[in-house]
């Protein structure tokens, strides 16, 4: 069961990482837990297509890239996060979706919290079957969400982005979520993962 709004709206300064392949569904949980949480959603992929459709020098720099499927270098996006996690609404919290993606991301993003005298609460794998996974993201239908492009994003995920499980694992910080069921449902497994509902 979903849990009802309420209380929780106030409790905040949650600093939570969604992990997951493309096409998960981080992007849509991100939205409905960060009201529940009262943090702001970070989705490094949104600043990046914003980026991009502003035309600024980010967006032109990581433009080819992302119609690739392939990631941005670690350094743009240290730059990107530590500039979005500096501003005051972060100081609440935060739900970061899309970011870390690769190990030396997880360092960054530990020593930029670290800097801050603070540190994760959570991370919350989404966990899709890949036939799934493929389908869903063929049905966003987003300009960087072609056939090939959808398979090279997943591989690069496999190769890259999977060494944080166990990084993160380590750390006591895993959750691990069963990505395939409604959304509603998905959502209430989160809140009670993080202690928000029961
Ligand atoms: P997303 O919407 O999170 O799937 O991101 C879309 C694209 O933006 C990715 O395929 C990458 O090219 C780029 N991107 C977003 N976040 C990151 C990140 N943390 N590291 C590297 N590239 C990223």
């Amino acid at each position: 069961m979903a849990a009802a709004p309420g209380d929780e709206s106030r409790i905040g300064r949650y600093k939570v990482v969604l992990l997951g392949p493309p096409g998960a569904g981080k992007g849509t949980q991100a939205q409905v837990l960060c009201e529940h949480l009262n943090v702001p959603a970070i989705s490094t992929g949104d600043m990046l297509r914003e980026a991009v459709a502003e035309g600024s020098q980010l967006g032109r720099r990581v433009q080819e890239i992302m119609a690739s499927g392939a990631l941005v270098d670690d350094a743009t996006m240290a730059e990107v996060v530590r500039e979005r996690l500096a501003r005051p609404d972060a100081r609440q919290g935060f739900l970061l979706d899309g970011y870390p993606r690769t190990l030396p991301q997880a360092r960054t993003l530990e020593g930029i919290l670290d800097g801050m005298s603070e540190e994760l609460d959570a991370v919350l794998l989404v966990e899709v079957p890949e036939a799934e996974l493929v389908r869903r993201t063929l049905l966003r239908g987003r300009a960087d969400d072609t056939e090939n492009v959808v398979r090279e994003r997943l591989r690069v995920y496999r190769e890259k982005t999977e060494p944080l499980i166990g990084y993160y694992k380590e750390r006591g910080l895993l959750r691990a979520i069963d990505g395939d069921r409604p959304i509603e449902e998905v959502t209430a497994r989160m809140l009670v993962d993080l202690g928000v509902s029961r």
